[in-house]
């Protein structure tokens, strides 16, 4: 690998918070060669957490998420294309393709081209609400605007979108309905303990929580929107809005031959070949943890932000992290804040170690063959911070006890 010139130039497609870290990470490590930032959103990069947080909940305006001021972006000498999609990428002449018809060659390309909502094939899903860029949530809350307070809001899905939405409209006077359709929010994620742990969270809020609901439709009548169940029973609501996850944007990489495969396909140092990366959502990367080796793809602000400096600092140095990487989330939602660092497995293990249910406050530990995989903490910041250590190397579920650095 020889280290990034002068002479280089680097494409980074995707003007999202990995793509603008990595322009961030690249200056930082002291490459003084072109760069260029194309995002098919019309904005500069900002930042998503806020949007279901604080801007759906009408605390912030929405240009309080920018991340690329002109000042940063002046700074740090990148070329900005906004508003126009990258549709190809030529892997061996490391030369995008834009949706204008023009094409841009360089001689490194980064993909952090992330994710979009995935939506659900309902009759009326042209005035259905999802909650993924600064568009959809402008669109939501003009929708908001002309309703009454009172008139219920369907949130289909209760995962972390989906609870942080309800918090947020809940926050404004609206009344929304969370429709889950698992047994409860999170078991598919988090497990069946913690999510058991989680359950009252909603109705303790003053959010009405349905679990086990098979939505067949969403139709749009006379009275508004509607939607249908599988028993046949309905519900009118104002508003509908769908937390269903999210699916990678790399339909545009179809023909470049990369390896995709629920994401690009990357090393241990997020390259697809010597020349391209992938970082962020979009990124299915090879993660080295206690253990052992796995592809993955997770979606958290923090592993983007990880991504950006790793892939930059090899880049210049060809050297990569000596630490293991720890992914790290969280989320606000029914006035409580989830922390969770590791990977963890829904099925792995899970022994709550401080704290208790009623106290609405506890750290707990998930382990697999007896060793700790995983932290998750209900807000308990200190605690969990403390417990990094605890995967950065391999520790064992006794050990861990023993040492108990939640408690320090
Ligand atoms: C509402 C919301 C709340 C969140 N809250 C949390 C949280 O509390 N904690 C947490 O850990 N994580 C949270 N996340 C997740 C976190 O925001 C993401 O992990 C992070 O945004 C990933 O950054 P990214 O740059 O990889 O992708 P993105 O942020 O999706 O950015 C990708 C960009 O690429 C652009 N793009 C796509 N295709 C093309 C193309 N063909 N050509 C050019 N540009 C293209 C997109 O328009 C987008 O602007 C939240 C996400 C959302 C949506």
């Amino acid at each position: 690998m020889s280290p990034l010139q002068s002479s280089d130039h680097v494409i980074v497609v995707g003007a999202g918070l990995a793509g603008w870290r990595f322009v961030e990470a690249l200056r930082r490590e002291g490459y003084d060669g072109a760069l260029t930032l194309i995002g098919e959103e019309p904005y500069a990069p900002y930042d998503r957490p806020p949007l279901s947080k604080h801007v759906l909940a009408g605390k912030w305006d929405v240009e309080r998420t920018l991340l690329a001021t002109p000042e940063l972006v002046e700074e740090h000498q990148v070329t900005l294309h906004l508003g126009v999609a990258v549709t190809d990428l030529d892997v061996a002449a490391t030369t995008v393709r834009l949706r204008d018809d023009s094409s841009l060659s360089g001689t490194h390309v980064v993909i952090a081209t992330g994710a979009k909502a995935r939506l659900l094939p309902y009759s009326a899903s042209d005035q259905i609400h999802t909650v993924r860029s600064r568009d959809d949530v402008l669109r939501l809350n003009r929708d908001l605007a002309s309703l009454q307070a009172t008139s219920p809001i369907a949130i289909v899905g209760g995962g972390f979108i989906g609870a942080e939405a309800a918090t947020s409209l809940r926050a404004r006077g609206f009344s929304p309905i969370v429709l889950e359709a698992a047994l409860r929010p999170l078991v598919n994620v988090l497990g069946p303990n913690v999510s058991a742990w989680l359950a009252d969270l909603a109705g303790a809020a003053g959010i009405e929580l349905r679990n086990e609901q098979q939505i067949a439709d969403v139709v749009a009548t006379d009275q508004g929107l509607v939607v249908l169940f599988a028993d046949g029973s309905t519900l009118e609501a104002g508003a509908v809005i769908v937390g269903a996850g999210a699916v990678t944007n790399d339909e545009w990489l179809k023909t470049s031959g990369l390896t995709i495969d629920n994401g690009v396909v990357v090393d241990e140092n997020l390259l697809a070949t010597e020349r391209v990366g992938a970082i962020g959502d979009v990124a299915r990367f090879s993660w080295k943890s206690t253990s052992g080796t796995e592809l993955v793809r997770i979606e958290h602000w923090q592993v983007a932000n990880d991504h950006a400096a790793h892939l930059a600092h090899y880049w210049m140095t060809g050297e990569s992290p000596s630490a293991l990487m720890v992914p790290y989330f969280w989320s606000d939602q029914y006035g409580k804040k989830i922390q969770m660092l590791g990977h963890a497995r829904p099925d792995d293990t899970v022994t709550r170690v401080s704290g208790s249910i009623d106290e609405g406050k506890w750290v707990a530990l998930f382990s697999r063959g007896g060793t700790v995989t995983g932290v998750v903490a209900l807000s308990k910041p200190r605690g969990l911070m403390l417990s990094k250590s605890l995967l950065e190397e391999p520790t064992s579920l006794d050990e861990a006890i023993a040492r108990a650095p939640w408690a320090s």
